[in-house]
């Protein structure tokens, strides 16, 4: 068994690392402070290959696996968890389930504008009255000749301002319940769709979230993602992968958190030494770089098992419940060990921590990842007694 990152993602991480703190990390302070992304951003990421991470080759994309994507996550994460949010809902939700279900035509059509970053996707599953029960969604597509019509509201849609693409879920047979739900293609100027006002958040400010408006939207046979009722399931499977990416971005924060708090802890001076030399300073440095090794060991065996097409529903519930958990903790005793300073904005320690929290909400929150880990748990012992 390697526990080693392969040799050949070494120069990935390398050059992501490279632009995280040379790109993100100087204005990060300023984008969270504006709630927005400047437009730079996606050709700049689009430059380094990462609007197509996992998206195959033949559509333009770089081909690479969920490894490779955790790591990417990772390094934005640790300076800018907005950009890597983007990231997230781009390549780990929306191309992620146009790759999974999409027919020739829509990977076509759609794929190698999306994986260049001529285009931003989205995805809309969460409703304002269904988030973690997100089978109780109610958007309507009710059948108009060969197509549909679309109506209903979307909330929090990461990129929604920025997409000209969106999968959405929308209910298609209103009798069968999660089986009636199906996915549709629509695009930003199909008429009846509208974008509403960006949400004012805690944290990952620079990541657009808004609400979504179907008003009679037109959707033909060829904008159904996937088979007709299929929608749910599908968008199970989307989860499932998306949530490796959001431990990741987890990980990257409470990396930020540890580096930031050893060069504080080196530099500030009490008592005649450095805090680092205090034991109480060097315990809150120990415990979180324990979790976060912990937490990197969780997300790449979930990734590899993924890479290999293995089922990682399990691995993806503990690696995701671990790391976004093990992120927002170190974020306050990250805050403690900078004191005073930490609490202000002067040092992003106290982003690093508010960027975090979204993380144990969004993608199955804390709650949702231990009843689905219970759920495993419970099963595999009917089934070995
Ligand atoms: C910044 C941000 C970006 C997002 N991006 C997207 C996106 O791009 N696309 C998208 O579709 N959605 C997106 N979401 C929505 C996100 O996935 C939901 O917020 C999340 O699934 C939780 O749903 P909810 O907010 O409706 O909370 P609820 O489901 O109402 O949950 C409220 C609380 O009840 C708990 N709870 C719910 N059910 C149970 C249960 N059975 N047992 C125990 N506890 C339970 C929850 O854990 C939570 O603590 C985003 C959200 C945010 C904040």
């Amino acid at each position: 068994m390697n526990f080693d990152l392969p040799e050949d993602l070494l120069p990935l991480r390398d050059m992501v690392r490279k632009f995280a703190a040379e790109r993100l990390r100087p204005h990060s302070r300023q984008w969270d402070r504006d709630a927005a992304l400047p437009d730079w951003i996606v050709p700049a990421l689009s430059e380094l290959g990462l609007m197509g991470v996992l998206t195959p080759e033949q559509y333009g994309g770089a081909g690479l696996g969920y490894l490779a994507n955790c790591v990417i996550m990772e390094e934005i994460a640790r300076q800018d968890a907005s950009v890597a949010l983007l990231l997230a809902a781009h390549n780990g939700l929306c191309l992620s389930h146009l790759n999974l279900a999409a027919s020739e035509e829509q990977k076509s059509r759609y794929l190698p504008k999306l994986a260049a970053g001529e285009w931003v996707g989205a995805w809309g599953l969460t409703e304002p009255g269904s988030g973690s029960d997100a089978a109780a969604l109610t958007t309507r597509a009710v059948p108009d000749g060969k197509g549909w019509r679309l109506s209903g509201n979307k909330i929090f849609i990461t990129n929604g301002n920025r997409a000209q693409v969106y999968v959405i879920m929308a209910r298609t047979d209103p009798d069968k319940g999660a089986k009636g739900i199906s996915a549709f293609i629509v695009e930003r100027d199909d008429k009846g769709f509208s974008v509403g006002p960006k949400e004012d958040k805690l944290g990952i400010r620079g990541s657009d979230t808004v609400p979504l408006a179907l008003d009679d939207v037109y959707c033909g046979p060829e904008d159904l993602v996937g088979q007709r009722g299929q929608g749910y399931v599908d968008a199970l499977k989307v989860l499932e992968r998306g949530r490796v990416g959001i431990g990741a971005l987890s990980l990257g924060l409470a990396r930020g958190c540890l580096e930031e708090s050893v060069s504080y802890a080196q530099g500030r001076h009490a008592f005649g030494k450095p805090i680092s030399e205090l034991q109480a300073i060097q315990f809150k440095l120990a415990d979180m770089a324990m979790h976060i090794e912990a937490a990197r060991l969780l997300i790449w065996d979930a990734a590899t098992a993924l890479d290999r097409g293995d089922d990682a529903r399990y691995k993806a519930y503990v690696a995701k419940l671990f790391a976004s958990e093990a992120a927002t903790r170190i974020g306050l005793e990250a805050i403690q060990v900078h004191g005073g300073y930490g609490y202000t904005k002067d040092f992003p320690v106290e982003r690093y921590m508010r960027d975090a929290k979204l993380c144990e909400i969004g993608e199955g929150s804390s709650e949702v990842q231990r009843i689905l880990i219970a759920r495993h748990v419970l099963a595999s012992a009917t089934a070995g007694a």
